[in-house]
Order: structure tokens, then C-alpha cells, then sequence
């Protein structure tokens, strides 16, 4: 057998639509650019991947969460820098009107009709501008939040004297965050529209290096324990020309992705700059008082930072995979989607044999006891069960329960495995038992 991994986002993007993962927006009016809706199913994967991640962030003494809103003070984004410096460098070309990242030029050529009739660089800013209140006029401004972290920061003292945090400790925050990006593209890979989930850990100054290897670490660890293929990581220090203007180090996590190896996630030494700018512009104090070594300071931030809409791309490509074997001179391609048991959006399905009442009645209450033990479940008795099974390998299913006329009899069933595709017959009282022990086992 030869096992193919995904090489094209396009088959991504086919089967995603295919089977409920993610459609395109206003798909009726012919789409909006960038723009992506979550599907059943891709609702369910992204719902998981953020559960994992907010139990590995918040499933912590020293870390606690946080929901801050997405229209803030304006202020706040003068304070973060982002209205100064939160821009790309833009090309416009004199001759199509494309429109083009500067720093994405390999040469002064424009990449889509070719010409060198190319403007110079200027600044873009990247944030989405609307109006507070029933008059669209200056002084009415607000953005909507390029990035969660800034709810953090304001939030900072908030957190630390209602819950009494100690530093060193974390915020944690999912949400969303808008960027007009000039190149999005790559289907959900960079969009103007995105879910982050941040944290931004609080400590005494001096201690950040130690405390940004050590979050290196425990990020590298979260990836592993979601089954991705490690391969297919790595770690990408910030050269000083990359470094953000808030940055004293930085590292990417990239992942090897079908269009080359890309960001996944960047965890950033913030030093004090967000919590003095802040400071300053507020007039608020934001300092920590350390009681044991009775002294004031600002607090440095190490910052872990991972889109949601892109961890969730990269665990599609990463489970994607087609079985190729040849049988009798003919080829035949089974595609298999190898999620992790606790990203998989259904986890068990459970298929009648036939459309029969009396089959679909034991499939009915094997589903309800199923969903009761908190799995989810799919129900499916439409086509034949070989369909079945390779449309449930398709969309990942860890295991799927056939109930046959046999069942009726003999009380059991069959239980079929996603990856090795073996049979086994399970007594029907012992189902759960099985379904909890197998899908632990492959949490590995
Ligand atoms: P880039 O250089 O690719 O524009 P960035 O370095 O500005 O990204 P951060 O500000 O560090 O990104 O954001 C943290 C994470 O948020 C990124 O690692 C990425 O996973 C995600 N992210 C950022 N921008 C987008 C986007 N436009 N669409 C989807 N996810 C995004």
C-alpha cells in the first residue's frame, strides 16, 4: 500500500466543501474575498481545537482567562503602537492595479502581468476603521482589534487584584481579530478575519528569558500531544530584521503546510512595552507590587500567540492522507482524514445495516447512549455501508458501530476502525466501555 499525503490545499478546499468542514462566504453572491463560514463539521474541529487549547492554558494554577471585547478605546491602539506602526509596505502596479506586499516582491517585477511599472513602497495601515454611534465623522472612530492581546494588557490590573494572581502568572483569551490583510489568500490560512488564541504570561523582569525558553517548550509539547506529525515542525528564531517593534526576541513555530513551511504560531518576549505604553497614555499605574521582595516594577510578557482558523488548517493537512493499493490491475484510493480521537468532529457513527424499523430503532438507542456518555455521534443510513464507511474515513471517524440482523439476536455489534479498518464484535452493554478504552488507546 502507498500512503500519499496531502501536496495541494485545493483538495483541501474541494473536500472541506464536500463534506461540511468550511464553505466560502456568500457563496450565493459569488463569495467575499477571504472570507470563510464553518461548517457542522468544521465547527465541531474548531470548537475541539479550542478546547484543547484552553484546557493546556488554563488547566494551570498560574493561568487564568479572559474575554475582552473587540471594539475598544481608541486609545489603546495609539498606546500598542498600532496606529503608527501597523502597517505593510504596499506596491502598486501602474499598469493591472495590482496591489502588492512590498516585502512579498522577489524582484521589482509585478507578479501578475509582469510589468516593472511598479510604484514606490508605501505604508498601508492593516486595521479596519468603522464608526461608533449613529454619525459616521471624525471623533466617532474606533478599530476592530487587529490582535487579543491588548484586552489583555488593559485588563492586566483587573485580573491581577480581583483574582489575586501572583506573578509570574498568564492571561488567556480566545477571540476574534480582524486585519486588512493586502494578501490573504491560501484558503483560511491568512484571512482578514480570524480567531486568535493568546496568552500573555506576566513576569519579574530578568526572569523573561528563562520563561520564554520555557514556554517554548510546553507549545512544542501542546502540538505533540494533538498527534501531529512533529517532522513537520520547527522552531523559527526572529532575525533583528523581523523582530515586531515591541519584540526583545521572538520564535516562530512553522509548520510544513502543502504551500512550504509557514507560521503557525509566534511566542514573543514583549519586555514591559505594552503595560508602560499603557501607562502612559492612561495615566494609569501598572505596576505589580512584589510583596516578598517589597518593590514596584512593570512586569515583562512573555506572549504565546496561535491563530485558531490556522492551527485548524494545519491539523486538516496533517491528518489528510490517501491509502493507495491496487486490486485485481485497479487502483483503488481510500481517503482518510487520521485525526486525533479528541479533534475528530464525530467520534463515533452508527450505521444500520438496512433502513429497517428494527434496525434503526437499536441504532437509535445506541446513539442516545453514545451522545449520554458525552461522544459525538453520527447516524447515518443512507447508501451502502461500504459508502458509509469510506465517507466516515473521509471526514476522520474514529469508529463506526454497523448494527446488522444478527444484532437483533445476538445482542452485539460491529465495531470498525478508522485506521487498521479491522472488525470486531462488541457485546451492545459493553459498547461504551469499548468506545472509551479504544479511543483512549489512540490518544497514544
Ligand atoms: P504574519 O507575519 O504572517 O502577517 P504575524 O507575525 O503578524 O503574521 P501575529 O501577529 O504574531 O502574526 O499573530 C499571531 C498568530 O495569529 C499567527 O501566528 C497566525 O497563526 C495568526 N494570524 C495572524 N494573522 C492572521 C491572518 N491574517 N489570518 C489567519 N491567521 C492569522
Amino acid at each position: 500500500m502507498e500512503i500519499k499525503r496531502l501536496d495541494s490545499l485545493q483538495t483541501l478546499v474541494s473536500l472541506c466543501k464536500r463534506r461540511g468542514f468550511v464553505f466560502q462566504s456568500s457563496e450565493i453572491y459569488g463569495g467575499l474575498n477571504s472570507c470563510w463560514d464553518y461548517g457542522p463539521l468544521g465547527v465541531e474541529l474548531k470548537w475541539n481545537i479550542k478546547q484543547a487549547w484552553w484546557k493546556s492554558m488554563t488547566q494551570r494554577r498560574d493561568v487564568v482567562g479572559l474575554d475582552a471585547s473587540i471594539l475598544m478605546h481608541p486609545n489603546v491602539w495609539k498606546a500598542s503602537g498600532h496606529v503608527d506602526n501597523f502597517s505593510d509596505p504596499l506596491v502598486d502596479c501602474k499598469d493591472c492595479k495590482a496591489r502588492i506586499r512590498a516585502d512579498h516582491l522577489e524582484e521589482k517585477v509585478c507578479p501578475n502581468c509582469g510589468s516593472k511599472n511598479l510604484t514606490e513602497p508605501r505604508d498601508f495601515n492593516l486595521m479596519f476603521k468603522t464608526y461608533m454611534g449613529p454619525v459616521a465623522e471624525a471623533g466617532n472612530e474606533v478599530y476592530l482589534r487587529p490582535e487579543t492581546a491588548q484586552g489583555i494588557f488593559v485588563n492586566f490590573e483587573n485580573v491581577a487584584t480581583s483574582m489575586r494572581m501572583k506573578v509570574p502568572f498568564g492571561i488567556a483569551q480566545i477571540g476574534k481579530s480582524f486585519r486588512n490583510e493586502i494578501t490573504p489568500g491560501n484558503f483560511i490560512f491568512r484571512t482578514r478575519e480570524f480567531e486568535q488564541m493568546e496568552m500573555q504570561y506576566f513576569v519579574t523582569p530578568g526572569t523573561d528569558t528563562d520563561f520564554f525558553d520555557n514556554w517554548k517548550q510546553t507549545r512544542w509539547d501542546f502540538y505533540k500531544s494533538l498527534g501531529l506529525n512533529m517532522e513537520n515542525l520547527r522552531f523559527h528564531p526572529h532575525g533583528p530584521t523581523e523582530l515586531a517593534h515591541y519584540a526583545k526576541q521572538a520564535e516562530d513555530i512553522q509548520y510544513k503546510l502543502p504551500i512550504g513551511w509557514q507560521e503557525l504560531e509566534g511566542i514573543h518576549n514583549r519586555t514591559d512595552f505594552d503595560l508602560t505604553q499603557h501607562q502612559n497614555l492612561s495615566g494609569k499605574k501598572l505596576e505589580y507590587f512584589d510583596q516578598a521582595e517589597n518593590k514596584k516594577y512593570v512586569p515583562y510578557v512573555i506572549e504565546t500567540a496561535v491563530g485558531c482558523d490556522r492551527l485548524l488548517l494545519t491539523v486538516l493537512c496533517d491528518a489528510y492522507r490517501e491509502e493507495v493499493t491496487n486490486k485485481d490491475g485497479k487502483e483503488d484510493v481510500r481517503v482518510v482524514l487520521g485525526f486525533h480521537p479528541s479533534l475528530a468532529p464525530v467520534q463515533v457513527a452508527v450505521l444500520p445495516l438496512s433502513k429497517k424499523p428494527e434496525l434503526q430503532e437499536v441504532c437509535f438507542r445506541i446513539d442516545d447512549e453514545l451522545r449520554g456518555s458525552g461522544y459525538k455521534v453520527q447516524y447515518d443510513e443512507s447508501q451502502s455501508i461500504g459508502k458509509r464507511y469510506r465517507r466516515q474515513d473521509e471526514i476522520g471517524t474514529p469508529l463506526c458501530v454497523t448494527v446488522d440482523f444478527d444484532s437483533l439476536e445476538d445482542k452485539q455489534v460491529t465495531v470498525r476502525h478508522r485506521d487498521s479498518m479491522d472488525q470486531e464484535r462488541v457485546g451492545q452493554d459493553q459498547l461504551v466501555a469499548y468506545v472509551k478504552k479504544s479511543l483512549h488507546g489512540m490518544q497514544g
